[in-house]
């Protein structure tokens, strides 16, 4: 293989085809935004901080000598993919999206998925203890929530936050009896989460199942049209790879 392969991350997945390709001798950059304070760092070249828009990103990828991008962004890091599909088109550089899948409902699940943040918010209207999982960003959206809250982050959220807010910094994974020691301990009866997918943060959904507590699950949103999208390490690898053999 050569060129240069421009990986954004700020994912486990991210981080995981990082040290694949690093150790394929692939020369790899990876980019991270910068919102956590002390970032899990992927093997290989880091650079770290927002390129300025999709003019930026754009700018980076020519004078990096790029010749492909995956994005391997967190589901919901929807203003890097939309950037990312308008940079690389600007310049006619291949993207990947690579994003894990989504979580699947068991027998014993009670969730209710929602489009938004916002509207989770009001479908936790009329509980009392909301634990909200969402990360730090997007808060705001329920910043008016009267209940009871208990916010999980990596690092601290600004305001606005709810009124009777309880943070707790902690970074994942987190096992089952952590989260339902969690859960029982502020006495949860409903859980807030988007649908992030993996094995990472899956462990609240188990806990909230095998406690009966519903969750309010925020769904995705759609990976740009006609940008090819794989869930999985392997397959990013294997597209890599096809790119490089034509
Ligand atoms: P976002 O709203 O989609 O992006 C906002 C801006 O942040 C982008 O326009 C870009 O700035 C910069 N940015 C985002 N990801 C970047 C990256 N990997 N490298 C360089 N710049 C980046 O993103 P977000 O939702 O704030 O997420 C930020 C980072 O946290 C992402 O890398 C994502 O993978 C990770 N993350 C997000 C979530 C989540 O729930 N959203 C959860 C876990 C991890 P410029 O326009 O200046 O280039």
């Amino acid at each position: 293989m050569t060129g240069r392969v421009l990986v954004l991350g700020g994912t486990g997945e991210a981080r995981r085809l990082a040290g694949e390709l690093v150790a394929a001798g692939v020369p790899v950059v990876s980019s991270l935004a910068g919102r956590v304070a002390e970032p899990r760092l992927p093997p290989g070249e880091v650079r770290v901080g927002g390129f300025g828009g999709p003019t930026g990103l754009a700018a980076w990828l020519r004078e990096h000598g790029t010749t492909a991008v995956v994005d391997a962004t967190h589901p919901f890091a929807a203003g890097m993919t939309a950037n990312a599909v308008a940079a690389t088109r600007a310049v006619g550089v291949p993207l990947l999206r690579l994003q894990r899948p989504g979580w699947t409902a068991q027998p014993g699940d009670d969730w209710r998925r929602v489009g938004s943040l916002d509207a989770a918010a009001r479908a936790v209207e009329g509980f009392s203890s909301v634990f909200l999982t969402t990360g730090r960003q997007g808060l705001a959206a329920f910043a008016g929530l009267t209940a009871a809250v208990l916010v999980r982050s990596v690092d601290p959220p600004d305001p606005p936050l709810p009124a009777r807010t309880t943070v707790v910094l902690a970074r994942g994974p987190f096992t089952v009896d952590e989260e339902r020691a969690l859960v029982l301990e502020h006495r949860v009866d409903v859980v807030v989460t988007k649908d992030s997918g993996g094995a990472m943060t899956a462990a609240k959904l188990t806990a909230a199942r095998e406690l009966g507590l519903p969750v309010v699950l925020v769904d995705r949103p759609p990976v740009p049209d006609g940008v090819p999208a794989v869930g999985t390490v392997a397959e990013a690898r294997a597209w890599l790879a096809d790119r490089w053999q034509r």
